[in-house]
């Protein structure tokens, strides 16, 4: 990889609201009569996260990384993931300079939890909490997440060289 002093990134995940699952979202449980399914947590908002780390360096994909066919990250906690990405992130020489996300939910309500999941991101990130940004949206009972059959997330992350 050439050794840009930026390098920009985008992510974006959905997964389906089922019964008997917890919702987490930004590594936190947030009280709903639903979940999001998937083979890990299903942590919407880390997995946008973590596919923005990986576009900004130009590798593969989340689903490359983490097959949901490989028992090792059946249940898997995503903020771990995360983590390891974070560290390919700082050994291919880079921080990041700051993240911008979108929660777009019709429910349940995301802005009581924002400011916790913050402070759940910002060691994992090696960020000062002002330098992530998470906006809550509603589909206007639009498509399936305005039908509150979903929840997506999308994030998009500036990378900066170490030392510039
Ligand atoms: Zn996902």
């Amino acid at each position: 990889m050439a050794e840009q002093k930026f390098r920009i990134g985008i992510g974006y995940d959905i997964h389906e609201l089922a019964e008997d699952r917890d919702l987490i979202i930004g590594g936190v449980k947030i009280p709903y009569e639903k979940g999001l399914l998937g083979h890990s947590d299903a942590d919407v908002l880390v997995h946008a996260i973590i596919d923005s780390l990986l576009g900004a360096l130009a590798m593969d994909d989340i689903g490359s990384l983490f097959p949901d066919t490989d028992d090792r990250f059946k249940n898997a906690n995503s903020l771990s993931l995360l983590k390891l990405v974070y560290d390919k992130v700082q050994q291919e020489g880079y921080w990041i300079n700051n993240i911008d996300t979108n929660i777009i939910a019709q429910e349940p309500k995301m802005m009581p939890y924002i400011p916790k999941m913050k402070t759940v991101l910002a060691p994992v990130l090696g960020l000062d909490i002002t330098d992530i940004s998470i906006k809550a949206k509603t589909k206007e009972y639009l498509d399936a997440v305005g039908k509150k059959l979903a929840i997506e997330a999308h994030s998009v992350v500036l990378l900066e060289r170490i030392g510039g």
